[in-house]
């Protein structure tokens, strides 16, 4: 008699292999992660490594042992660096080791979040409910956990559109504007910001960019003088993007003024509080944040300053009502049931773009539970430490400056022996940048504030040591003293 022939599907052909497989890849991970110190921060991909990824799709199986051992071989040694104690680059969050593990158990689960009759759903509204809670926001008030900053803000400022703009923009569409509509940020706003504005139809034209304070503060008599003047112009202002913490220097707009502001002019009120606003949890960020509170809607990042593994941004708008009338949109074949599965008054697709939904919930929750509120706080206002002790090591050492003020996490600094302009100070520095990189040593960014080419650190990390700020200054003074005395880029 033949052997029967397995039923073909996608689960294991030996799921007591695939269990062994499992376990091995949970031990690698731990210790992968609990060793992380001892390798570089980062290195460049080799050139026979990143051919492997010009290869086509297998059409034949290799089997998941194989697998893994070509994930282990060329990819986990070659990650961006930042869950590495000395990654300070961009705007990133390090991640947890319970929210990493809870991502697989999402997976395991597989639920969508459209919506729906399933405890999926409960986790999101739960963890929605907390940031609420930690924002100050009414609990009648609305959310939706997203990829990252970049869709909070285009959800926000959709619905910010969609309600001041006088007419039926989801029937009518922007050509049926009698008027141009103005929003307004500081020239220090994200980019996605511009985006949003972009692809909901307004125009970059129509995104005014007021200059800053010398603290990197949005310029609130510009502001006013602006909006004021548009109106004249016959524009029709909607919107006020405030920001807590700027990408580049950390700055928080002035929140409560923003907020009479918007409320004087008539105005909706949209935070950008992807780096700032978790420092709520923090009692040494806390007061700079004061107004959040009274925003329209607040989009955020879990994945930078609260650590959770990528991806994990929220928004909250104020108004459930205004939420929901901007992208709620319910078919026959998603019809909202009273009872089994597609029961439930939680319909996620009715809050966002999406209608497939990860369950990014659980890692959030998870790692909330984990370790409580006070904990993330705690971690925070240390970073907030961390960047003034950096910022004093930079002061002291005579051939360092700090190029701009301290905001929160963020320092931005550069090596200046003197006696050289602007023009030789910044190859030099994009220089020590380079090496930092490439010996593997630390993970910084740059950025370019007035012409002058700065390095940046941005520590969101849980994991950053004294010691390792203390290695930083050295070692970037070591490498500006090897280029400087080379005479190479002077
Ligand atoms: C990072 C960032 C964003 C974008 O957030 P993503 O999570 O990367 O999409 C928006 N605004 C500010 C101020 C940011 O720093």
């Amino acid at each position: 008699m033949e052997p029967k022939k397995r039923y073909e599907t996608l689960d294991p052909e030996n799921w007591d292999e695939m269990r062994a497989l499992a376990h091995r890849m949970v031990d690698d991970a731990i210790t992968y992660l609990k060793t992380i110190r001892e390798r570089p921060v980062w290195q460049q991909i080799p050139d026979e490594i990143a051919a492997r990824f010009d290869e086509p799709a297998p059409l034949e199986p290799v089997g998941p042992d194989a697998v893994y051992q070509e994930f282990s071989e060329t990819i986990l040694p070659y990650p961006m660096g930042n869950t590495h104690p000395r990654f300070w680059g961009w705007y990133m969050g390090a991640g947890t080791v319970l929210g990493a593990l809870a991502d697989f158990l999402a997976s395991i689960m597989n639920p969508n979040l459209a919506g729906g009759n399933h405890v999926a759903n409960l986790v999101e509204d739960q963890v929605i409910n907390w940031i609420k809670e930690i924002l100050s926001f009414p609990k009648d008030s609305s959310g939706l956990l997203v990829g990252g900053g970049s869709m909070a803000n285009f959800v926000g400022i959709a619905v910010a559109r969609n309600v001041k703009a006088g007419f039926d923009v989801r029937e009518l569409g922007m050509q049926a504007s009698p008027q141009k509509l103005t929003v307004y940020a500081s020239n220090e706003v994200h980019s996605s910001n511009q985006k949003a504005v972009e692809l909901l139809g307004l125009g970059n034209a129509s995104l005014r960019k007021i200059p800053v304070n010398d603290d990197y503060a949005i310029n609130l008599d510009l502001l006013q003088q602006n909006i004021t003047s548009d109106r004249e112009a016959g524009y029709r202002p909607i919107c006020v993007i405030g920001t807590a913490g700027t990408t580049n220097t950390g700055a928080i707009d002035d929140l409560s003024a923003l907020a009479d502001l918007c409320l004087r002019e008539d105005l909706w009120f949209h935070v950008d509080g992807a780096i700032g606003a978790v420092g709520i949890l923090a009692e040494n960020v806390r007061p700079k944040l004061n107004g959040i509170e009274r925003a329209d809607s607040v989009g955020l990042d879990l994945h930078k300053w609260m650590h959770i593994p990528f991806e994990a941004g929220c928004i909250i708008v104020r108004s459930e009502k205004y939420h929901r009338g901007t992208f709620s949109l319910t078919p026959e074949y998603l019809a909202h049931e009273t009872r089994g599965l597609a029961a439930g008054h939680i319909w996620f697709s009715d809050y966002g773009l999406e209608l497939s939904r990860q369950f990014r919930a659980l890692k959030v929750w998870m790692s909330i539970k984990e370790h409580g509120l006070d904990r993330f706080g705690r971690m925070i206002a240390r970073n907030v430490n961390q960047a003034f002790y950096f910022g004093q090591l930079v002061e002291k050492e005579p051939n360092m400056e700090l190029t701009a003020p301290i905001g929160m996490d963020i320092v931005c600094f550069r090596f200046n022996p003197g006696e050289r302009n602007d023009d030789s100070l910044n190859k030099i520095n994009k220089e020590i940048l380079m090496r930092l990189h490439e010996q593997g040593i630390a993970a910084p960014s740059y950025t370019t504030l007035n012409q002058r080419y700065c390095l940046r650190i941005a520590i969101a990390n849980h994991r950053s040591t004294q010691d390792d700020f203390d290695l930083l200054a050295k070692e970037v003074v070591r490498i500006g003293n090897e280029i400087t005395e080379s005479g190479g880029l002077i």
